[in-house]
């Protein structure tokens, strides 16, 4: 840390966006500090397989986030593992406040704070989280090894959970509130012809039971006739999309109604040198590689920002 905590560039996250804003903001010589609480990476590194980064055919997305560390680190990025607990708009500087009350100063800040599964909101959700009820295949797949579990969503991240899960378990139902899939066709041509996955469409799951073990049975609803039944599974995954985290943008940011961060094409917000990227801001989709590219823009219009007030 700077001796007097201030610097050219906070960014707030270690995500591909952050990192790559890490990079980025290195290589245009900015005093530059990432703050990340957890392990860097971000949901990426929780992703069991990437097959469609550029450069990479297949990579598992632990290792993909390895490397853009490493690749920050190359760049002599200062990382602190430590929490963030505001950002603080100001005229001079902006500021970043640290759970141990550390305040940090700097021209401008990127908040690459990414986001969290959403939850389905069901009766036995909550209360069965790590006892069958997982959000991360790549983190509980392992102790569902043989064992028979459902899948809820339809978007990339249940196909390409429900193919992972595929492999460890006896049995994969996908269920999907719809007829049709959300994720991406090549996704689903896989699913479809794998043996081992069984879809069911048109179906929402309205509780999660559990015994002693941890979970049993889930309720499921026919959407187009309303009809009610029973499905055995001991393990529940849901991916049914995804939440920003926004708790650190101030207030004055414009986000849209799902709270994504609204932003100009240089990933800055209404607050001048406040910058938002990645799965925080609001666009068109979330893909590891746009934000990495938010990231790169991020850096790149931060340094220009940071130049013209120091003139
Ligand atoms: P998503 O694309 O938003 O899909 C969420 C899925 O959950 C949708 O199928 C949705 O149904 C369903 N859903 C939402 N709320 C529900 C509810 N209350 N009950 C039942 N079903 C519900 O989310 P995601 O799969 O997490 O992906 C997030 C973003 O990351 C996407 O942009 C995705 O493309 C990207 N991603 C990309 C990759 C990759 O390229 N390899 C991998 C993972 C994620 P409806 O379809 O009916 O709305």
């Amino acid at each position: 840390m700077t001796e007097d905590g201030m610097y050219d560039l906070i960014i707030i996250g270690g995500g591909p966006a952050g990192l790559t804003a890490g990079m980025y903001a290195m290589r245009a010589a900015l005093k530059t500090v990432l703050i990340e609480q957890g392990v860097a990476g971000g949901q990426v590194a929780v992703t069991e397989q990437v097959d469609n980064y550029p450069g990479f055919i297949e990579i598992g997305g632990f290792e993909l986030c390895e490397k853009f560390l490493e690749h920050a680190k190359w760049y002599g990025l200062e990382i602190l593992e430590k929490e963030a607990v505001a950002a603080e708009p100001g005229i001079e500087c902006h500021s970043v406040r640290l759970s141990d009350g550390t305040l940090l100063k700097s021209h401008a800040v990127i908040l690459a704070t990414g986001g969290t599964s959403r939850q389905l909101e069901v009766p036995g959700e909550n209360e069965n989280f790590g006892k069958g009820v997982s959000y991360c295949a790549t983190c509980d797949g392992f102790f569902f090894r043989d064992k028979t579990v459902a899948v809820v969503g339809g978007g990339d991240t249940a196909l390409e959970d429900a193919l992972y899960l595929s492999k460890v378990a006896r049995k994969v139902y996908i269920i999907h509130r719809r007829d049709a899939f959300r994720g991406s066709k090549i996704l689903q041509e896989r699913v479809f012809s794998e043996p081992g996955i069984e879809i069911i469409f048109n179906s929402v799951v309205t509780e999660i039971r559990a015994g002693l073990g941890g979970v049993e049975r889930i309720g499921l609803k026919d959407t187009q006739t309303g009809e009610g039944r029973d499905l055995e599974v001991e393990g529940v995954f849901i991916f049914v999309g995804f939440l920003p985290n926004n708790v650190l943008v101030p207030a004055g940011i414009k986000t849209n109604k799902t709270g994504y961060v609204i932003t100009d094409e240089k990933c800055e917000t209404d607050i001048p040198g406040i910058f938002a990227v990645g799965d925080l801001r609001e666009k068109y989709a979330n893909q590891i590689v746009l934000a990495a590219a938010d990231g790169c823009t991020a850096a790149l219009a931060s340094a220009h920002y940071i130049e013209t007030r120091k003139a």
